[in-house]
């Protein structure tokens, strides 16, 4: 087996190119470690080695941790492109509410850190896989309200904050529910994205504008109850 074989076998979990063998420095597109590379993509993306093998929500947390996006879609289709996450299933749940707070937190107008995006993985844990069906509330509805409290510090007790709490998370179901059909996970993600972008604009004037389209959705071949057409976000990839 020569060289040429070798690479062929690699591709870019960011962008699909074939990686080319390296022996330069390079960063990682999930953590931002800067280490030797041993492949990297024509487009600069590189995965270090403990990312490559890193369970999903030890990837999430360290990739958040270091993140610069003002894009909350932006960081929701990186986590989701790498194979630790799957196309269905609660990961989803934690992607939707990290990609939130971290686009928050890089826009500079609210003050989280650390402390928050633990407390929002210890809330999420108990949105399991499933619940739209079983509960009647997906856990990307939950995520929008999670992170909603965590940014205004609303609980059980508050007025205003928790009623508007509440609302967010509600007219993300409906967005959800008014797609109809089985679970996808992808789409519950980005509508959920989408609807609190707006909320947070409309309500707290916080912008995190979205700048990176999930359409064609690139999912829609991994997830056998794909909607098709009945998806906002399908299309030919
Ligand atoms: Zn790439
Ligand atoms: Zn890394």
């Amino acid at each position: 087996m020569d060289t040429i074989e070798i690479e062929d076998q690699y591709f870019c979990i960011v962008c699909s190119q074939h990686l080319t063998v390296s022996s330069e420095e390079a960063k990682c597109s999930f953590c931002g470690k800067k280490e030797k590379a041993d492949y990297v993509c024509p487009a600069g993306h590189y995965v270090c080695e403990a990312c490559r093998l890193a369970p999903a929500a030890n990837l999430i947390k360290k990739t958040c941790e270091v993140s610069n996006e003002t894009d909350p879609m932006g960081v929701a289709l990186l986590l989701m492109k790498h194979p630790a996450i799957p196309v269905n299933g609660s990961i989803n749940h934690l992607v939707t509410a990290f990609s939130l707070l971290t686009a928050l937190r890089n826009s500079g107008k609210v003050n989280v850190g650390k402390p928050e995006l633990k407390r929002i993985e210890q809330r999420m844990k108990n949105a399991s896989q499933g619940i739209c069906g079983s509960w009647g509330v997906c856990g990307c509805a939950i995520a929008g309200g999670v992170v909603w409290s965590i940014i205004t510090g609303a609980t059980y007790l508050s007025d205003k904050e928790r009623s508007m709490g509440l609302r967010l998370a509600s007219t993300i179901l409906d967005a959800i529910a008014q797609v109809g059909g089985p679970r996808c996970c992808k789409m519950a993600a980005f509508l959920a994205i989408q609807v609190s972008v707006e909320y947070f604009e409309q309500e707290l004037s916080i912008s995190i504008p979205i700048s990176t389209t999930p359409k064609p959705c690139i999912f829609n071949k991994l997830n056998s109850d794909c909607l098709k057409d009945r998806c906002p976000f399908y299309g030919e990839v």
